[in-house]
This record gives structure tokens, C-alpha cells and sequence, in this order.
């Protein structure tokens, strides 16, 4: 195995499991880490271990990490990217949906960060690509907790960015706008659903989640001393 390892949360669907396959393809070892283990077996990826871990559990991600560094060696490249999106209402929504989004989303993300950043800079390398939005640069409407915890990932990635700048570990942020994944499939506020869906075929359907793999590996794949800082990706006819 000459390729390092890359660890990526929410593997087992959209736009993790599209950048499963396309770290995979690049020759990559994986861990693999969500809920549904059989969504991350049934990938059928070589070298890849599918680890059933909820990020909300922070021993269950270190755990998960111990054991894929047991077999494949340091995780170069972590991809953040587990998350939800339970859009609705602000004042009609319920507070356990704030919670299950801050729990998932900020909590989640910061899990993970933890058992990765000291070997990075330890070893004076890696990579981090945190998964925002372009709601974690901007507000929309019934956005209102999901917008709190991506421009959460946004400050953090920026705090993290220059923490670990002088120990050439890079640090990405990413923020798609709309990709065609299971994302939406929770949400529980039929006015907001609508409003989303109805914009989603205004603008001719959101983008594939393998354009969003592509750009996460060429990111990873520029030298170590280069580092993309942030990527915004939106269908063309996306205007805000
Ligand atoms: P999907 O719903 O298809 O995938 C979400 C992934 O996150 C699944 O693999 C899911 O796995 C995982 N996940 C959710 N909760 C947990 C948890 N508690 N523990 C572990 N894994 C969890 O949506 P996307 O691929 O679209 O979402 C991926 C990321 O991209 C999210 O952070 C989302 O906010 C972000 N994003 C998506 C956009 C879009 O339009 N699709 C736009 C901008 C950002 P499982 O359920 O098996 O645990």
C-alpha cells in the first residue's frame, strides 16, 4: 500500500460516498465511517474499512481512526463531511431538531477534527477538508440552525487554517450549494420542503455529487504546499 489514508464521515451516502469512490479510484485506502454499514459495504470499495460510527460519539471516532492507522498507517486526509440538513420554520420547528443539528453538525465535525489534528501536526502534514454550504457563508429562509452550524464550520476552519499553517497541515473548507443527494429526505416542514423543491426545478435541478468528489481529490492531489483554501460550488443557474 503506497497511497495514505483517508477518513471520511457520511460515507454511506451523496456526496461522501461519491468521494469514497473517487479517493478509491485514485488508490487510496479508506476508513469509512456513518450509521448505515450496509450503504458503506454495499460501495464495495478495496481497502476501505466501513466502521458503523455515529459522530456524535467521540470514542467511536477515535476508535475507528486507531484501527484503520492499525492497518493502512496516519490519516493523511480527513474529508468532514457527515451532516443534516433539518430545514423548517424557525418558530414552528422543533428545538430537539436544533439539537439533533447542533449535536450532528458542530459537535459532530469537531469529533472528528480531535483525533486527527495532533498526529497531523506532529507528523508536519495532512489535510482537512471541512464540509460547510454556501448556507455557512450566507442566509436563507427556514435555513436558520442548519446557516448557525455551517458558519460554525467556516469559523472554524479559518481558526484551524491558521493554526496549522506552520506546521504545513492544510486545511480546506468546502460550501456546495444545491447537489443532488438524500439531504432534504428528513426535513419535516411540508412549506419549507416545497419551497426548496420548487426552487430546485426553477434552476434545472441541483448537481451531481461526483462533481463535488472531483474537486475535494484535486485539492488533496495539489503539492502539500499549496492549499486551496475554500471551494464554492453551485449549479450555474444557482444566482444566490
Ligand atoms: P446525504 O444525506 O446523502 O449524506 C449525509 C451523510 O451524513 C450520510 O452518509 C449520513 O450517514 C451521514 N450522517 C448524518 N448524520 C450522521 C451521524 N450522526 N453520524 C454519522 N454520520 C452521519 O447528504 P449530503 O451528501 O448532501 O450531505 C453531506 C454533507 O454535505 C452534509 O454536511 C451537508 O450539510 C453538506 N451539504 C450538502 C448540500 C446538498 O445540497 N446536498 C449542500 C451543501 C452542503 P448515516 O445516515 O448512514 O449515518
Amino acid at each position: 500500500m503506497t497511497k495514505p489514508l483517508v477518513a471520511i464521515t457520511g460515507a454511506s451516502s451523496g456526496i461522501g460516498a461519491a468521494t469514497a469512490r473517487a479517493f478509491s479510484s485514485a488508490g487510496h485506502p479508506l476508513l469509512l465511517m456513518a450509521r448505515r454499514l450496509d450503504r458503506m459495504q454495499a460501495l464495495g470499495l478495496p481497502d476501505a474499512l466501513c466502521k458503523q460510527v455515529d459522530v456524535t460519539n467521540r470514542d467511536a471516532i477515535a476508535s475507528a481512526i486507531t484501527e484503520a492507522e492499525g492497518l493502512y498507517g496516519p490519516v493523511d486526509c480527513l474529508f468532514n463531511n457527515a451532516g443534516i440538513a433539518r430545514l423548517g420554520d424557525i418558530a414552528a420547528q422543533s428545538p430537539e431538531e436544533w439539537d439533533e443539528t447542533i449535536d450532528i453538525n458542530i459537535k459532530g465535525a469537531m469529533n472528528a477534527l480531535h483525533p486527527v489534528i495532533n498526529s497531523m501536526k506532529q507528523r508536519r502534514t495532512g489535510t482537512i477538508v471541512n464540509m460547510s454550504s454556501i448556507a455557512g457563508r450566507k442566509v436563507y429562509p427556514d435555513h436558520t440552525v442548519y446557516c448557525g452550524s455551517k458558519f460554525f464550520v467556516h469559523a472554524v476552519s479559518e481558526s484551524l487554517r491558521g493554526y496549522l499553517a506552520p506546521f504545513d497541515v492544510r486545511v480546506i473548507v468546502i460550501s456546495p450549494g444545491i447537489i443532488e443527494t438524500e439531504v432534504l429526505d428528513h426535513v419535516t416542514d411540508p412549506n419549507t420542503l416545497k419551497a426548496y423543491k420548487d426552487n430546485k426545478v426553477r434552476i434545472g435541478g441541483g448537481i451531481s455529487a461526483d462533481h463535488v468528489a472531483d474537486m475535494v481529490l484535486f485539492a488533496y492531489q495539489m503539492p502539500q504546499n499549496v492549499l486551496i483554501q475554500e471551494m464554492v460550488v453551485t449549479p450555474t443557474r444557482q444566482e444566490f
